[in-house]
């Protein structure tokens, strides 16, 4: 049979048949030992299409992964392996708010790259739309006009952009992510009712997280939306990229960088470099730039770490 990995726990997984029939599934043995998904924490994802058997005591064995379309993955410094969140997105949504907490646009674009690397789309909804003001949405604008990801703004509250944000996920399969606080429980508690995912008090959300696992779920739905919540993924770790490579998914630069002088241009520190000369003109944005370079020496540390 074959059917769809809706959520892990341990060494177990649900697996959901197309008539919707879930059954707890191990894995075959041999699959923790295949070349392919050693380099993951976890050979399976959600997401993922597998082969599986169903055994006569309800409990099932998944023999194999399909291909994969895409994942969503991560991976930080202090781990070997990726850590493999997801297989099979349709989109990337990630959710911010005007106001508390204010937006944050360098871990949109650790996002962004994750997207642009594995070529799923990123759809940044900016939420709270109802306590933005209006120098904020004007930066924000501009500070995104380079780059190929869509803007929604909405507001749970007075239901701005709820009709557009809607149309953007329903039928599709669509990962969300977002800090604390945001309005992400909110937001797909509204776009669909049948989830019901508790909402916080925003007395609650001070200090630490109020997440304290980092279980990841599909759900899907009758009208064929796929909805993966990421509550407690915080970080996006993005140091599977090489440094020289970053640049090829910052979309505003890789479309220039033929322009620089050495073709292994990193647009920091050398000479000649047409990305730079963009910056200083104003058509690439100054702060996006400092949050390339932001990552770019994040990357840069830890392959100066790796080889030393
Ligand atoms: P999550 O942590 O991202 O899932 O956020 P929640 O959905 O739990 O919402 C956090 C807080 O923000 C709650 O008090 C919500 O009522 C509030 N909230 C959510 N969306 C909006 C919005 O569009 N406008 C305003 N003013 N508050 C909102
Ligand atoms: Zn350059």
């Amino acid at each position: 049979m074959i059917g769809v990995v809706v959520k892990g726990f341990g060494k177990y997984y649900t697996v959901e048949s197309i008539d919707g029939k879930k059954t707890n599934c191990a894995l075959r043995g041999k699959m923790r030992r295949d070349p392919a998904l050693k380099r993951y924490s976890d050979p399976v994802a959600v997401g993922d299409n597998v082969n599986y058997l169903i055994n006569d005591d309800e409990y099932g064995i998944i023999e194999s992964v399909v291909d994969r379309v895409n994942i969503f993955s991560r991976k930080d410094r202090s781990s070997v392996k990726e850590d493999l969140i997801a297989a099979n997105l349709d989109q990337i949504v990630v959710i911010q708010s005007f106001v508390n907490p204010k937006f944050n646009p360098r871990f949109v674009d650790r996002l962004l790259v994750r997207g642009a690397k594995e070529g799923i789309p990123v759809i940044l909804c900016l939420n709270k739309s109802d306590l933005k003001n209006e120098d904020d949405l004007d930066y924000l604008k501009k500070y995104y006009a380079g780059t190929d990801i869509t803007i929604v703004i909405s507001s749970v509250k007075t239901g701005e952009g709820m009709v557009n944000l809607e149309k953007i996920v329903r039928g599709k399969r669509s990962i969300f992510a977002g800090y604390s606080g945001v309005g992400k429980s909110s937001l797909l508690n509204k776009l669909f009712p049948d989830l019901k995912l508790r909402v916080s008090d925003v007395s609650e959300l001070t200090g630490k997280g109020r997440h304290t696992t980092t279980n990841v779920e599909l759900v899907q739905l009758e009208d064929g939306s796929g909805i993966i919540d990421t509550p407690g993924v915080r970080e996006f770790g993005l140091v599977d990229i090489s440094s020289v490579d970053l640049s090829n998914y910052f979309h505003e630069f890789s479309d220039n960088r033929e322009e620089c002088r050495f073709n292994q241009c990193t647009h920091d520190h050398e000479p000649g470099c047409y990305i730079k000369k963009m910056v200083e003109n104003g058509e690439i944005n100054k702060d996006r730039y400092t949050s390339y370079l932001n990552i770019l020496y994040s990357l840069k540390e830890y392959e100066d770490n790796r080889y030393r």
